[in-house]
């Protein structure tokens, strides 16, 4: 067996195994996951750049509905 990531042979101690991957080192494993850019399960490099705009833009709207209205930040107080 080979390791996924850097293609190597995986010997038994160094070895872990990937659901739906295959084996791989665990300090392979361990570097990808720290370069991995994921949310919750959502792997962000896997979207295309129309499905990225998309999210985007989604989290744009949401952080704008979250924001407390603007005649409220503009009162004055005496
Ligand atoms: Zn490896």
């Amino acid at each position: 067996m080979r390791c996924v990531f850097c293609n190597k042979p995986v010997h038994g101690g160094d070895g872990m195994s990937i659901t739906g991957l295959g084996v791989a080192h665990q300090q392979c494993f361990q570097a990808d996951e720290a370069l991995r850019r994921t949310f919750q399960n959502l792997d962000i490099r896997a979207l295309n750049d129309q499905e990225l705009v998309e999210l985007k833009d989604l989290i744009l709207a949401e952080q704008n509905s979250r924001k407390p209205p603007e005649e409220f930040e503009d009162v004055e107080l005496f």
